[in-house]
């Protein structure tokens, strides 16, 4: 079901070619599809519960996008029933100098899932062969070898017992121009607004570029990359709870067996 939106290896296409507003590819009205979510959601609910009773699996989502892109909100509206104690999110920003000290995995592999868990990556090692092959921060024949290095520390999670599920959230430039521009006219919104997200804009087509490389590159069968289109918010939504809804329960997860003799357990 999924197919048309998922990466296959190192086939380069161009991003420019993908919808964003790809409406029509689940092939369901906005209410339609709101409604199917909120059924998803609550799925995804019980499915994490289960998930953490049983505390066996891993699994991690790497969430990756242009400014504005939703992986907030991605954040708060697909994970808004989940048990907080299962759940966890870790942003990884300009990384601090303690971790520009380390290999540029160091921090990443620190907070990957641990038994029972869902870990959620709001950007990722990912950023090491974006923002810095854009803002040239390392020399290419560095970041030309984190491909490989990429692939292969995925390959080791997920040898290890981690699921990984990767979602490339796709919107277009001028979908972009509307949420900044909106978050300019909104005072509370003014937060968000980031003056040095500008001059990422102005460079739009060298992160595009490096997506695509990057995306063809470290997508394999156990790490696939999704591209999800985003400029509608109730697609990106069904989307990713799709996928998730139906990676957990491929898990076939069992509730632990309770303790013997329940049945005779009088609580005074
Ligand atoms: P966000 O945009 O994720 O909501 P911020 O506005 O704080 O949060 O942006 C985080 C910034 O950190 C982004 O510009 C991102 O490119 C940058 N960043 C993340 N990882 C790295 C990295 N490894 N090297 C350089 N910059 C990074």
């Amino acid at each position: 079901m999924f197919d048309s939106i998922l990466v296959k290896p190192d086939q380069m296409y161009s991003l420019a070619n993908v919808d964003a507003d790809g409406d029509g590819v689940i092939g369901l009205e906005k209410e339609e599809a709101k409604k199917a979510f909120e059924k998803l959601n609550k799925k995804l609910e019980s499915l994490q519960e289960l998930m953490y009773a049983e505390g066996k699996r891993k699994l991690l989502v790497v969430l990756q996008g242009m400014d504005t892109s939703g992986k907030d909100s991605t954040i708060r509206q697909v994970f808004e029933h989940v048990n907080p104690q299962g759940v966890k999110v870790a942003s990884f920003k300009v990384p601090t100098p303690q971790e520009m000290a380390h290999d540029y995995l160091w921090r990443i592999h620190q907070r990957t899932p641990g038994s029972g868990e869902i870990v959620i990556f709001n950007r990722s090692h990912y950023e090491d062969v974006l923002v810095v092959r854009v803002h040239n921060l390392v020399p290419e024949e560095r970041w030309q070898k984190r491909f490989e290095h990429i692939r292969e520390f995925e390959k080791m999670l997920t040898d290890e017992g981690t699921t990984i599920l990767k979602f490339y959230l796709h919107i277009d430039k001028d979908e972009q121009k509307k949420r900044l521009q909106e978050r300019l006219d909104t005072p509370e919104k003014h937060w968000k607004f980031n003056i040095g997200d500008l001059k990422e804009r102005a460079i739009w087509d060298q992160y595009q570029k490096a997506y695509e490389e990057a995306l063809a590159r470290t997508s394999r069968p156990w790490a696939p990359w999704y591209v999800i289109p985003s400029n509608r918010k109730w697609v990106r939504n069904y989307y990713i709870a799709s996928i998730l809804v139906d990676t957990l329960e491929g898990f076939k997860m069992k509730f632990p067996p309770a303790e013997e003799g329940l049945d005779s357990v009088v609580i005074e």
